[in-house]
Parts: structure tokens; C-alpha cells; sequence
């Protein structure tokens, strides 16, 4: 039986290996991190997706990558490298923060000439979840770090309303398909919760569906990619990529009769897909950094994936997809976990219940 290989085993792995069950799809994470030199056995018609952007270079990496099925082989180092990332957005004339590459003789002084007087620093690669950024502020004479020259990319602070993401799917006959677009709460850079849909955000649907089919067709991509971005009044400006299953996107496990998970395996073997039908608006928080806490699925409408990571502070370790079929029941669900849940949580409980009320 053909196999789908996952380069890398965290929790999206999972989550994509539980989504191929009911279809009988043989998902196998592969754990890349901690290399051995046992040979994986890749049949030639397997499939190869990964569910991160980088991975170091080892036997049964390269295994992975070399192999002719590695769907969207090049793009994962192409978007994994924000300095290429952002090139193609410009290619493609897809709106984005402006910016440019810290060089050698980069000036702070010409950044905030340029940009204003705060300016973001991002590493090219390896930063998530707001890790390797450096806010350069004109009023407290930051200075860029000497070792992210030629390592970083310099971007505008955007004064945005709020920040949405867009995921969606573009099959192997080219067809690009989309749930409906998610309204995200980052705090510290990470992502608290989502929301979606949103009736009041379903305006925005169409020029956000136009700016993904343009960067995945612009790459003649396969399977689920997402989209983040800021919403500035009526217009988006796209903060990131990922050519992958996202965050943002787990509200789908609960509220769509197709998850993200799922719809990405549809594309990568092949089989019939169609637009998901959203069942109901859910909200999805992100459990970081906290323990289990078993009270949490005693709410009527809550789903609990716990990735049974250890826990470390401000690390990602589960999620909890509440559906939302009226506002009383996320309401009274969301009033139980602001009694349940840590003091950085309650800012982001107090924003899911304005969305509801
Ligand atoms: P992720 O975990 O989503 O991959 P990341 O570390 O790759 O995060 P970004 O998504 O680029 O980083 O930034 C994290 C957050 O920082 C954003 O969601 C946003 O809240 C804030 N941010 C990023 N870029 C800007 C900007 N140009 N202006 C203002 N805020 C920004
Ligand atoms: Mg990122
Ligand atoms: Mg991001």
C-alpha cells in the first residue's frame, strides 16, 4: 500500500497520520530531528509532505527530500528563508509590509528613514512563534545586532486592526479551494486563538482568496498552504506564509466536514476534493505552556488535542476547539475557562467573548 512520509513528527504529523485513518490512508511521521541510520523503506510511489519548513541535513532526511514524490520539494527552502519568501510576494505583486535585506552596510538610520521610527528585525530562518525578531526603535537607539547581517530581514511595524489567515488547498489539476478566512489573537507573537468564520470578515474572503491562488498557482503548489496577514482596514497585507497545514487552521477538526489535515492528503494522493462544508463556527485556543487540566472536557462543546509534549513555558502543547453553535454556549464555556486558566490567558478569553456577544 502506497505510504504518505512526513518529514518531521510533532504534532501536525499527527494530526495529519489521524486525519488518513478513516480514509485507510498509511500516514508515517518521521522523526528528523533525532536522526538514525536506519534506512526508511520508501516505496517509489509513495508520497512525501513535511510538516515544517526546515529540517537538518541527515541520511533519512535526504532520503525524504531526494525522493521524486516529494510534493513542493523546492518550496519548503524557498518560504522557509523570509529573504525569498518576500521576494515572491513582490514577484508576485501580492501586497505584503514593506522591507528589505539588513546588509553589511545597512544604517538604522536609513531603516527608520525608510520605515519609520520602529522597525522589525526577523531572522531569515528558523523564527516562529515571534522567536528571532528584534524591534529596532529610533526614540531608544536600538541597534541591529552584528551577527544578523545578511541574516535578516528589516520590516515595517504595521498599525494593524487586527490579523486574519486564509488557508487553503490547490489540487494537482490546479483547482485552489478555501475555508472560510480565520481571525487570529498573537500575543507575544504566538497565537492565542482563532476564530472562524466571521460574518463581519466575510467581505475581506474574495481579495484573500485571490492573493493565495496567486502565490500557490505563482508556485504550482499542491495541497494546504496558509496565508497570514494584517488587516488594515479594508485591505490585507500578507505577514507570512506556510506551505503547510497551520495553527490557524485546526478550528477545522471540529467545525468542517473536510479539516485541514484531511484536505491536505486529499491533494498530495489525489482524490476527489470539493470545497469543505463549514458544519459551525468554532473558536480554537492554543494551550501553551500549561498543564492538562481534565475540567476542560467537561465543556459541552469542547474538543480537546493534547500533543503530549513536556510542558515548558511558552511552548505550544495542545489545543482546545470549542464550536460555537450560539453565542450563550462559547459564552458560558469561555467564562468557565477564564476560572480555569492562568492570568496570560484572560485578555484572549476576554477576545473571543467580544467576537460573540
Ligand atoms: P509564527 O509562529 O506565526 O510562524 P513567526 O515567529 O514566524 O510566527 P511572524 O508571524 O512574522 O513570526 O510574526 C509574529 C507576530 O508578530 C505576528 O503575528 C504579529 O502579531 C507580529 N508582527 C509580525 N510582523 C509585524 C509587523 N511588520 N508589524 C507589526 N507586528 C508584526
Ligand atoms: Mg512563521
Ligand atoms: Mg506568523
Amino acid at each position: 500500500q502506497q505510504k504518505v512520509w512526513v518529514l518531521g513528527n510533532g504534532q501536525l504529523g499527527a494530526m495529519l497520520a489521524h486525519a488518513g485513518q478513516p480514509l485507510a490512508l498509511d500516514v508515517r511521521p518521521v522523526d528528523i530531528m533525532n536522526p538514525t541510520d536506519d534506512k526508511l523503506p520508501l516505496a517509489d510511489n509513495d508520497i512525501i509532505t513535511a510538516e515544517r519548513e526546515l529540517w537538518p541535513e541527515s541520511s533519512t532526511s535526504l532520503q525524504l527530500s531526494e525522493h521524486p514524490n516529494f510534493i513542493n520539494g523546492a518550496i519548503f527552502a524557498r518560504l522557509a528563508d523570509r529573504f525569498t519568501q518576500k521576494s515572491l510576494l513582490d514577484e508576485l505583486e501580492v501586497a505584503t509590509a514593506p522591507w528589505e535585506l539588513v546588509e553589511d552596510e545597512t544604517q538604522e538610520s536609513n531603516l527608520h528613514q525608510a520605515y519609520g521610527d520602529r522597525v522589525l528585525l526577523k531572522r531569515r530562518t528558523g523564527g516562529y512563534d515571534g522567536k528571532g525578531q528584534h524591534w529596532l526603535k529610533q526614540a531608544e537607539s536600538t541597534t541591529i545586532p552584528a551577527d544578523w547581517r545578511n541574516e535578516a530581514i528589516a520590516e515595517q511595524a504595521i498599525n494593524f486592526d487586527e490579523e486574519v489567515s486564509l488557508v487553503g488547498v490547490r489540487t494537482q489539476d490546479g483547482r485552489c479551494l478555501f475555508y472560510p478566512l480565520a481571525l487570529n489573537l498573537h500575543q507575544d507573537g504566538i497565537l492565542m486563538a482563532s476564530v472562524a468564520p466571521l460574518a463581519r470578515l466575510s467581505h475581506l474572503q474574495a481579495e484573500a482568496e485571490r492573493m493565495l491562488s496567486t502565490i500557490m498557482n505563482g508556485l504550482e503548489y499542491v495541497g494546504v498552504m496558509a496565508m497570514e496577514c494584517f488587516r488594515v482596514g479594508d485591505e490585507l497585507l500578507v505577514n507570512e506564509l506556510a506551505p503547510r497545514v497551520h495553527n490557524s487552521g485546526h478550528w477545522t477538526q471540529a467545525g468542517c466536514h473536510i479539516n485541514q489535515f484531511e484536505l491536505h492528503l486529499r491533494a498530495l494522493c489525489n482524490l476527489p476534493i470539493h470545497t469543505p462544508q463549514v458544519n459551525y463556527p468554532c473558536v480554537m485556543v492554543n494551550l501553551i505552556g500549561i498543564e492538562k487540566d481534565d475540567r476542560w472536557i467537561s465543556l459541552p462543546n469542547a474538543e480537546l488535542f493534547w500533543y503530549n509534549k513536556e510542558v515548558r513555558v511558552g511552548r505550544k502543547v495542545g489545543h482546545l476547539n470549542l464550536s460555537a453553535h450560539n453565542d450563550e454556549l462559547v459564552q458560558d464555556s469561555i467564562a468557565k475557562l477564564k476560572q480555569w486558566m492562568p492570568e496570560q490567558y484572560q485578555a484572549p478569553l476576554e477576545w473571543i467573548i467580544k467576537e460573540f456577544s
